[in-house]
């Protein structure tokens, strides 16, 4: 009876799992996706307390009660704009965990483990080590407790690759001969070691990727545990995790334009900025507040372009007021929403959702660049890499062949962003210098907050 209480409940919390995922493909469903996922992991976990083989509840409730306590502090006190970090913080937690778990089984049967589950259990201790302090780093140069650039030194890759294989090496040994102790500890250790050198020479500006990619060994780790410890919905809920990573790294890559070989290994962010740095752009043409506001307000098409300092300057609401507004005077406004705008996925879509923009008025980069040229006024608020015309004119560029909102192709074209920084490539955007673009120099949120004002009286 028990038993069967248990394989229900894992069967039900499986199916919520692939549920949960299906929902969040889509932003409309996102939400119920994510309730769905919440409340299998619920039906996971009750599973699990059942089972007959646990001795004693007390040091699972203690886990529990602290687990629950960090993650609810976490959820209500991390701020958005600090999302990515979060991620990478999660990562690093449930890649920890599921060393932990395969460090112990090993101690608990060593040198009697059959070759099968001595490879699950390898697998999960080297890809959870190397998730553990990869994560790590990628939380550290996302928040700013180390340099966010690439760290680079001569013959980094090949030392990297050494390492690797002899941490795999090691572990093939052990698939052999399983009873070496001292081999499986420096397997492990060596693999903790590699995380951090795998994300070392990686830029900031590649993390969200990096962190998929560390998403997905985390899951796949946690396949293997479920392996090991004979646990169906470990195995299920880890295959999802692990190949859900994998595909948003893919497309992420592709969204980019780039390979997941040239993010890996490419120290992206340092020579970008250096190739870039001294070209001769012209000058910016500065516009003022009330000149954009009288614009905006005789339009009849209007698009919004939203980027990562949208989600800095937390704006969401403020232009949510300004499409209203404008909507009231009979503009039509659209949202163009770039597939990698922000520093993570659907970063966007969450923001504009959370001030209730409605979904009708997002579009994604092949629905809104043929409407660039019937724009009158493309408002860009603090986007900078996801439309840089370089991408698109000039092989020469390192986003070279990225895909970008055409936003040149309107009729009038807004920057708002607080100066001449650059955006997450480093590179300098030549759209600033077109003569079709007016900047709007200020932090976003106030510069909308203020021509909202100014379209009212205009
Ligand atoms: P971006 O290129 O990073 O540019 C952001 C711009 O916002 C900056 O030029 C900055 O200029 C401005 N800004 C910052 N704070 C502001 C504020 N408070 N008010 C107004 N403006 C502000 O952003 P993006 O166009 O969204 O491009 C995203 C980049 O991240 C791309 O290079 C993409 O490849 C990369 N990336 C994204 C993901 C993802 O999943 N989304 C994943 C990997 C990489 P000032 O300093 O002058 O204000």
């Amino acid at each position: 009876m028990q038993n069967y209480f248990i394989e229900l409940s894992y069967l039900l919390a499986s199916i919520l799992f692939i549920l949960g995922l299906k929902g969040m493909t889509h932003p409309e469903t996102a939400k119920r996706g994510m309730h769905l996922a919440e409340f299998g992991m619920l039906m996971a976990i009750i599973g699990t307390l059942v089972h007959h083989e646990i001795v004693s509840y007390t040091w699972i409730i203690t886990g529990l009660a602290v687990g629950s306590v960090v993650g609810l502090a976490m959820g209500f006190w991390v701020p958005m704009t600090a999302m990515p970090q979060r991620t990478a913080l999660s990562h690093a937690f449930g890649a920890f965990a599921a060393a932990l778990v395969g460090i112990s089984e090993y101690y608990r049967h060593t040198g009697h483990l059959d070759k099968i589950t001595m490879s699950a259990l390898g697998f999960e201790v080297m890809l959870g080590a190397l998730t553990t302090t990869g994560s790590l780093l990628a939380f550290a140069k996302l928040q700013g407790l180390v340099r966010g650039t690439p760290v680079t030194y001569k013959g980094q890759n090949i030392f990297n690759m050494a390492l690797l294989a002899a941490t795999v090496g090691i572990f093939i040994y052990l698939v052999v001969v399983p009873g070496s102790m001292p081999l499986f500890f420096t397997m492990a250790g060596l693999a903790f070691v590699f995380g951090i050198l795998l994300v070392m020479p990686i830029g900031a500006a590649d993390m969200p990727v990096v962190m998929s990619l560390l998403n997905s060994y985390a899951g796949l780790a946690s396949a293997a545990t479920g392996f090991v410890l004979s646990n169906k919905v470990l195995i299920i809920a880890g295959t999802l995790d692990g190949f859900s990573g994998f595909i948003l790294s893919v497309l992420m890559c592709r969204a980019m334009n780039r390979s997941i070989t040239n993010v890996l290994f490419g120290a992206f962010g340092s020579a970008a900025a250096a190739t870039d740095g001294g070209r001769e752009q012209g000058v910016m043409r500065e516009v003022g507040l009330e000149d954009i506001a009288v614009q905006l307000a005789y339009a009849s098409k209007v698009v919004f372009v939203p980027g990562y300092g949208l989600a800095t300057a937390q704006a969401q609401h403020a232009v949510r007021e300004l499409a209203s507004v404008l909507e009231k005077r009979g503009v039509t406004v659209k949202y163009g929403i770039h597939p990698v705008a922000g520093r993570m996925p659907g970063h966007m879509n969450v923001l504009l959702a959370e001030a209730n923009v409605p979904y009708s008025q997002l579009y994604e980069l092949e629905q809104i660049n043929p409407e660039f040229p019937s724009t009158d006024v493309a408002v860009i608020i603090g986007a900078n890499d996801v439309v840089n015309p370089d991408a698109r004119d000039n092989p020469q560029s390192p986003i070279a062949g990225m895909p970008i909102l055409e936003v040149d192709h309107a009729k009038s074209v807004v920057v708002l962003k607080r100066g001449q920084g650059k955006g997450f490539s480093g590179l300098e955007n030549p759209l600033f210098f077109k003569p079709v673009t007016g900047m709007l120099y200020g932090d976003a949120k106030d510069t909308l907050t203020r021509m909202v004002a100014a379209v009212q009286q205009a």
